[in-house]
């Protein structure tokens, strides 16, 4: 596989004397599979140089694969300046998740209306097919592809691509789950399963690709933004034993010497943990080559699992505390969710019966009966479908015993407190839509 960057920068394009080594361009990345198959991750303000090359290198055709994370600007305000869609003949197949009532086509055509731009989404020469996407595995020629949920204020995926015998994880706009979330001793395993996940999701990568926006110590201002520290994006590869990490979404107000600085601190974290990682910072324009090894056949070309629509669901929020109660329903009555909630563990199990809905979040720490007395009653039913209802349990605490042991009684996942509201309409959409692609299709 060959990967190109052009476009390293996170949040708003950054040109200027401060960035020229790193660049100063959004989210935009071209990987050539094996077989030249053409795949482009992201279409920040990168995609401008992209296209203008692709145009100008080329024959009469320029087909191509966009797989975009999530639509945050950083990631699609290249997409109206991309040369190749402008170009009758081609064909361009354009990926992203598709949350619930949400579609790319529509966010995209939203970018483009008269009151921010003069071409329509429907005038592009091209002809361009959509994928709304949920979590799950794909082939485009010569590439299989694997997408997984990120942890970010906006239903984002990461993209997984594995071509000739490498592997390419591109993994950016992702906040831990829990603090220092792969940094542990010989044979521990990291906190937090949702972590162990991502660490799965970049296992063996020939490159990661990962956000590494903030450094360690500006986080804890930064928390709930939906980014990674540079220094745990090196713990994340080195549980995940990849071999390159390309550090990127680097921060509009790190200039190149700081950037410089953090690929410095990063490696000696690298060294220190015994591990040959070799950590580098994106550069836009550089260029990767991966050399073909244990070159698999490549299965079928099969399509990507399409996010489906779906009629209202409903959600219980059970928690003691009417503050986070009225929170949690404005932002989840946002997308179109109906919400019921109870004050107490007791109220909470009788309306997980009566209403059977299709997440719960709830409170730790609550009357009656606390969340885990609840999580284990709901767990222990006959009904198969209170048993498997997705449970995210809200807590003050990150700490990993009690995570531990949560995710022992069969807690889903955890929702820690202080949170935003986007973060939390952003990881309804993953927990509903990933049990969805789980679900057993109806005959
Ligand atoms: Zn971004
Ligand atoms: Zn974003």
């Amino acid at each position: 596989m060959d990967v190109r960057f052009w476009g390293t920068r996170g949040s708003v394009a950054k040109p200027g004397p401060t960035t020229l080594r790193y660049g100063g361009n959004t989210s935009c990345v071209e990987v050539r599979g094996v077989d030249g198959t053409l795949i482009v991750l992201d279409c920040g303000t990168g995609a401008h140089g992209l296209g203008q090359a692709l145009v100008s290198a080329g024959g009469p055709r320029c087909d191509g694969h966009l797989m975009i994370t999530h639509t945050h600007w950083d990631h699609i305000q290249g997409f109206p300046f991309f040369a190749p869609l402008f170009i009758p003949g081609n064909t361009w197949d354009i990926y992203a998740p598709g949350a619930l009532g949400q579609q790319l086509e529509r966010t995209l055509a939203g970018q483009m209306e008269y009151n921010y731009f003069p071409v329509t989404l429907a005038q592009l020469g091209a002809s361009i097919r959509f994928h709304d996407l949920v979590e799950g595995r794909f082939a485009v020629g010569a590439v299989r592809i694997t997408a997984q949920y990120l942890n970010h204020p906006a239903l984002a995926l990461g993209y997984r691509l594995q071509s000739g015998g490498n592997v390419v994880a591109y993994s950016v706009d992702h906040e831990p789950h829990a603090p220092n979330p792969a940094a542990r001793r010989d044979g521990e395993p990291p906190g937090h399963g949702e972590d162990q996940r991502h660490v799965e999701f970049l296992a063996d990568a020939d490159l990661v690709i990962h956000d590494a926006q903030y450094t360690v110590e500006e986080y804890p201002q930064k928390t709930g933004w939906g980014h990674t520290p540079a220094e745990w994006a090196v713990d994340y590869a080195l549980a995940a034993r990849a071999k390159r990490l390309a550090l990127f979404h680097h921060d509009p107000l790190r200039d190149d010497d700081a950037v410089d600085r953090l690929v410095e601190a990063c490696r000696r974290r690298a060294r220190a943990a015994g591990s040959a990682l070799q950590v580098f910072a994106a550069a836009e324009g550089q260029e990767l080559r991966l050399i073909e090894h244990d070159a698999t056949v490549p299965g079928p070309t099969s399509p990507p699992a399409p996010a489906m629509s779906v009629g209202p669901h409903t959600i219980l929020v059970a928690d003691d505390d009417p503050t986070i109660v009225r929170l949690l329903t404005l932002a989840l009555e946002q997308d179109g969710f109906r919400v019921v909630t109870a004050n107490d563990g007791k109220t909470a199990l009788h309306l997980a019966r009566v209403e059977r809905p299709a997440l719960i979040l709830l409170d730790w720490q609550m009357p009656g009966a606390d969340g885990m007395e609840v999580t284990r009653a709901l767990r222990g039913e006959a009904d198969p479908f209170l048993r498997n209802i997705p449970l995210v349990l809200i807590t003050a605490q990150s700490g990993a015993e009690n995570t531990a042991v949560g995710f022992a009684a069969g807690v889903t996942d955890y929702l820690t407190k202080p949170f935003r509201p986007a973060h939390v309409r952003a990881r309804v959409q993953a927990w509903l839509m990933r049990r969805r692609s789980e679900a057993p299709r109806a005959p």
